[in-house]
């Protein structure tokens, strides 16, 4: 492994000139941090712009030919600001300029958001003193729209072969005919994560505004524990029930190649966070959960049918049913008799009397029956197999909680239980549940 660190700042590690600051003295602090990889400003204040934001807006409005001067306006101060706050050397202006008439000159959605990060870039290099990357010289996506690794690493051992020190915007990159394409929202993470891959970085720090993951919802539970080691798997498993602090497909570029993720906070850079660990790294397994993280709004669709174990097909049926009508679902927990289909509304929308209708048609069921308003609640732990009496933990806690379980699942990694409740009773629920694990 090299001796070279990604460092990945977020939006608000960026916003404004004092941030900018904190970032150059966390850079400096480590000689590994090599490549640092920034957001575009976000927010200074709650109620302020992400600058991402406004670029789509003006995007949406030059396509509509209604000016854009004014939000241009908001964004062309923002950077100007930075700059001569900052004293950079650059010539922000200049390429406000040009941004300015791509978009009126009618540039893309994905390249005119792209420069948000492109202008934070050209500034953070010239502040730190380190070389201006643009990523869509070393970002490459296959025409599709999927990042191309093969040639990302390649353009990557090219462009940066001799380059000690390099910043290299986050949030997009390039097609093979040079036409800029974004990640989805929150991207910049992903950008990080491929970079590490390519230099074979010792670790990925991602720096946000958050000492890494909690143990649960801090606006449900009071002061909940921060979680300091969570494994890929674990985090996916948090992260896809609700647990937001990186992106979620920031993961798989270097999951196979094993480099960890230290989530760190730029405003506590004394703080550890969270460090994100491969899931066969030996971990002293402490007998606890790592965290418990859920979502409401789902609808069950409970189907009965004696001897439905040793009848071939019924399973396919049903879900080629779901297939047919676009839907996708999040959990199948299934007896002898029963098997249930756990759905999100928002996947549902206005489909599910045409369902019920075909399964009746095409299952012929003994009953049919329709729970809405169902949340569901994961506890995911890594030693959750070995050890005994999590799950009993899980549910003493949900019953001291006053809160009736309505399904019961637990995930076939075997690293997480998750449980349905009603919608009413979910933070009664995730309090519970952490109580029972935090005495
Ligand atoms: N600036 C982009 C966004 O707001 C990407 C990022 O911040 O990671 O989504």
């Amino acid at each position: 492994m090299s001796n070279r660190i990604v460092a990945k700042f977020g939006g608000s590690s960026l916003a404004d000139s004092d941030q900018f600051r904190k970032v150059k003295s966390i850079v400096l602090d480590n000689e590994k941090r090599k490549y640092v990889v920034p957001s575009a400003p976000g927010k200074r204040f709650s109620k302020d712009y992400k600058i991402t934001d406004l670029l789509y807006l003006c995007h949406a409005h030059a396509q509509n030919e209604i000016s854009f001067d004014d939000v241009f306006k908001h964004i062309e101060d923002r950077y100007i600001g930075l700059a001569k706050e900052l004293e950079v050397k650059i010539d922000i202006k200049k390429h406000l300029d040009e941004v300015k008439k791509k978009i009126a000159d009618g540039a893309s959605a994905d390249y005119t958001a792209s420069r948000g990060e492109y202008l934070n870039g050209l500034i953070l290099a010239d502040y730190l003193e380190y070389e201006f990357i643009d990523a869509s010289e070393v970002i490459c996506f296959k025409n599709y729209g999927k990042v191309d690794l093969e040639a990302t690493q390649k353009a990557i051992d090219e462009k940066l072969s001799g380059i000690e020190r390099a910043v290299i915007p986050g949030f997009y990159g390039a097609k093979d005919d040079g036409t800029i394409k974004t990640f989805t929202r929150g991207g910049s993470d992903v950008t990080g994560a491929i970079i590490a891959r390519c230099v074979g970085a010792e670790l990925y720090e991602n720096w946000t505004d958050v000492s890494g993951f909690l143990m649960a919802d801090p606006n449900i539970v009071e002061n909940p524990k921060p979680i300091e080691v969570v494994t890929y798997k674990e985090l996916r498993e948090l992260s896809y029930m609700g647990a937001k602090v990186l992106h979620e497909e920031s993961i798989f570029p270097i999951r196979d190649v094993c480099i960890p993720i230290n989530i760190r906070n730029t405003n506590k850079p004394e703080d550890k966070g969270t460090l994100i660990v491969d899931d066969n790294r030996p971990i002293s397994y402490s007998g606890t959960i790592t965290g418990i993280a859920g979502k409401k709004d789902f609808t069950v669709i409970a189907v009965q049918k004696m001897l439905l174990n040793s009848e071939q097909g019924f399973c396919r049926k049903l879900l080629s049913i779901l297939e047919s009508n676009g839907v996708s679902f999040e959990n199948m927990p299934s007896g002898i008799d029963s098997v249930s289909l756990v759905i999100e509304d928002a996947q549902l929308g206005d489909k599910l009397d045409g369902i019920l209708e075909e399964i009746k048609k095409q299952c012929n069921p003994d009953s049919l029956e329709v729970y809405p308003n169902m949340a569901l609640i994961s506890t995911v732990g890594r030693g959750m197999d070995r050890t005994k009496g999590i799950s009993s933990k899980v549910f003493r806690g949900l019953a001291e909680g006053d809160v009736n379980i309505r399904m019961i699942n637990q995930g076939s990694s075997e690293i997480n239980i998750t449980v349905g409740v009603e919608n009413d009773d979910f933070e009664k629920a995730l309090r519970g549940i952490y109580r029972a694990f935090a005495q």
